[in-house]
């Protein structure tokens, strides 16, 4: 399987060289060139599968022998080991045909350890063999930077940095970066916010120089096509144990950069009878915006108490328009680079198959808090802001009772008590039992100034042999 850039001019790449990449030359994402389709009675056939056996098969074909068999079924099994319930992705019911997806059963309680878990494990595979050394970089506002480095603390091919705003994270998301134990590892607190952490990273793919002879930096965030696949399987593995295929189920996705609702758009292309995607944004509600009004606009950031999904172009949403415009690089490439200038739409067309294909709703702080509560009273079960906010959207758009709703939780409670105690919750949720001596291990990380000579110089000198 080839993968080809969304925006037409870049050549084409094949597993391995994608997964080693970030954006394309050109400045668009890798999607692949064509999608695996699988009939009801194939999917019917998975009903019996674990989820790592699971992953696998639907993995299989985008690695396209990459990495021979037996030795992908070890990467994944392995990507899954660590997860605290057997399930790995357990569903809850909440009330009536409405379900939670519980996808914060990794290592850092949140769902970016379903692909950071695989891409880490993919990564040492495929460097081990080609007996090359690599620079992981990226730059985090919370989730990524820790399910990034839980996922690579074992690889010995690489060295992973990981920038996040100084005094900027909460304590809780700084020790699940900091006190992870590694000479690969290196936490950088820059002196600035999140968007001068990814200015940073930006900066340093343009220009590679500063590092040793024979490295480059490798891309963690969810432009890497590899972190899009892992998460196609949790759609899968939900919408079987419901009833699929002979039985529809919608979904809504606390969405940001539209990296996981975007791997549920694959999932129905390939053949998973998904009734509705429901976008669920917070006030940074660009994509509610265009698909309410055909305006992409983008719009100052604001803060959230669902940091996580606070941004202010959702950089996946490229991914899905390269689809809308029948793939036609060209188009997007233009329409990309009036975006970067001024407010855009897109034809008729194109909008027409969004909307079909997605609904959104906006939930503001008040109605997550809201969210949180009233779900509480009426079940006992506790949402992280994120989650709320998924539920939210997914209530005001349902169509059809007698079709499953399955929200994408993608956080744990504990990882912010500020939302969950203006709920009313009486404490600070409590962390899992595996995390109980995170507040007291020792930290490591280097404070820099927001200065791109200060900070390559850092990495420079701290990349292993
Ligand atoms: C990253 C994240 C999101 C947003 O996911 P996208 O793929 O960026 O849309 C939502 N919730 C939580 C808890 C996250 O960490």
């Amino acid at each position: 399987m080839k993968y080809i850039s969304t925006r037409g001019k870049a050549p084409a790449l094949n597993f391995e060289d994608v997964l080693l990449t970030g954006l394309a030359p050109d400045g668009g994402l890798y999607v692949p060139q064509t999608l695996p389709t699988y009939s009801p009675e194939q999917i019917a056939a998975w009903s019996k599968l674990s989820y790592a056996e699971l992953a696998f098969e639907i993995v299989k074909p985008f690695v396209d022998g990459a990495i021979p068999d037996d030795d992908l079924r070890d990467i994944v099994n392995d990507s899954y080991s660590d997860f605290r319930n057997s399930a790995i992705a357990p569903l809850v019911q909440i009330d009536h045909n409405e379900w939670i997806l519980e996808l914060f059963q990794g290592p850092t309680l949140a769902f970016k350890d379903f692909a950071l878990q695989m891409l880490g494990r993919l990564l040492d595979y495929v460097l081990e063999r080609r007996n090359q050394k690599v620079v992981v970089m990226g730059a985090t506002s919370g989730d990524t930077g820790s399910a990034a480095i839980q996922g690579c603390k074992r690889c010995k091919n690489l060295d992973i940095f990981i920038l996040h705003p100084y005094q900027r994270v909460s304590e809780v998301q700084r020790r699940q970066m900091t006190t992870v134990e590694g000479d690969n590892i290196h936490n950088i607190a820059l002196k600035g916010h999140f968007d001068h952490c990814q200015a940073m990273v930006k900066a340093s793919f343009a220009d590679q120089s500063f590092l040793p002879g024979g490295r480059q930096l490798v891309a963690v965030n969810s432009i890497n096509w590899a972190r899009i696949m892992a998460q196609i399987v949790y759609y899968f593995y939900s919408a079987i144990a419901l009833g699929a295929p002979n039985r529809k189920v919608s979904f809504s996705v606390p969405t940001g950069n539209f990296g996981d609702i975007y791997a549920g758009y694959l999932a129905k292309q390939m053949g998973l009878p998904i009734d509705q995607l429901v976008i669920a944004t917070n006030c940074n509600d660009i994509l509610h915006r265009f698909v309410s009004s055909n305006r992409f606009e983008k719009q100052e950031l604001q803060h959230t108490l669902s940091p996580s999904m606070d941004i202010v172009i959702s950089s996946n949403f490229e991914r899905m328009l390269f689809d809308g415009y029948d793939r036609d690089g060209a188009a997007v490439a233009d329409l990309m680079d009036r975006f970067s200038r001024e407010d855009v739409s897109v034809p008729d067309s194109v909008f027409a198959k969004v909307r079909d294909l997605f609904d959104s709703g906006r939930v503001s702080d008040d109605e997550t808090v809201a969210t949180i509560k009233e779900v509480f009273e009426t079940s006992e079960y506790l949402l992280d802001p994120h989650s709320a906010i998924g539920v939210h959207a997914a209530r005001a758009c349902w169509r059809d009772r007698s079709v499953p709703m399955v929200t994408l939780a993608t956080a744990h409670p504990a990882k912010f008590p500020e939302a969950v105690m203006k709920a009313g919750y009486p404490e600070s949720p409590a962390l899992p039992h595996h995390m109980k001596d995170l507040l007291s291990l020792p930290e490591r990380y280097e404070v820099l100034d927001n200065d791109q000579a200060a900070v390559q110089a850092f990495m420079a000198s701290h990349i292993n042999a």
